[in-house]
């Protein structure tokens, strides 16, 4: 039996070699990104000056080219073969410092939470997918416990002060909900004004959060910093 699915798993690596997500170069290990890939994907750092209330926020990678791909394919053409992908990208940064770092004193994770309307049009909420499994290993809960209180259209072409605008008020937590000493821990795909995530802080801080970090999957902090990347 054994014999029968090493000789399976061999034919399905000699037929369906694995492949860089982001440019198909062939890889030595499934969902692996190449050598050119990595570095220009990967970028664990924090955010020197993270906007109030939020205490830290980290990312994983550059939200450009391969990362930006990715997030897409699975935003906007609902396309759930990149999670593999994005969950490998996770793991294989899961022991760095910053990490631990970030995750020291965390009590449980939030994730940005979707409109009804807009988790029944895809079907699921992306971040849960991304960080889901990853955060279990850590042994942190994800709770949904922030809702959208309303609507608001697809950010990602507005500034902002009309993101700012749109989101105030957006979100609040389930009844009942009572944060007081609590560290948590947000986890989000996309992080670029911070706008969305400093919303939901404000909301858990009221809730008596005394700290509120990001974990973004992508992030554009070198835009942010003005720096030439
Ligand atoms: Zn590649």
């Amino acid at each position: 039996m054994k014999f029968l699915l090493e000789l399976w798993q061999a034919a399905i690596y000699f037929l369906f070699p694995p492949r860089c997500p982001n440019c198909r170069e062939m890889v030595d290990e499934r969902y692996q990104l190449c050598a050119a890939c990595e570095p220009k994907i990967l970028r664990v750092d924090f955010y020197s000056r993270p906007p109030a209330p939020l205490d830290k926020v980290l990312r994983v990678t550059r939200y450009r080219e391969g990362s930006r791909a990715l997030l897409h394919k699975l935003k906007f053409d609902n396309n759930l073969n990149v999670v593999p992908a994005l969950k490998k990208i996770l793991n294989d940064v899961s022991s760095r410092e910053e990490v631990s770092e970030l995750l020291k004193g965390v009590d449980f994770a939030v994730p940005v939470p979707l409109h009804q309307e807009r988790l029944k049009e895809r079907g699921f909420n992306q971040t849960e997918k991304i960080f889901g499994d990853w955060l279990a290993r850590k042994n942190l809960s994800l709770k949904n416990i922030l809702v959208r209180t309303h609507a608001t259209p697809k950010l990602f072409s507005l500034g902002k002060a009309e993101r700012e605008k749109i989101l105030s008020g957006a979100f609040a937590a389930a009844e009942g909900v009572d944060l007081r000493g609590q560290s948590v821990l947000i986890v989000d795909d996309i992080f670029t004004t911070g706008t969305t995530c400093k919303e939901c802080a404000k909301v858990l801080k009221d809730l008596g959060a005394e700290k509120v970090s990001v974990l973004a999957f992508a992030a554009d902090f070198d835009d942010n910093l003005g720096k030439q990347a």
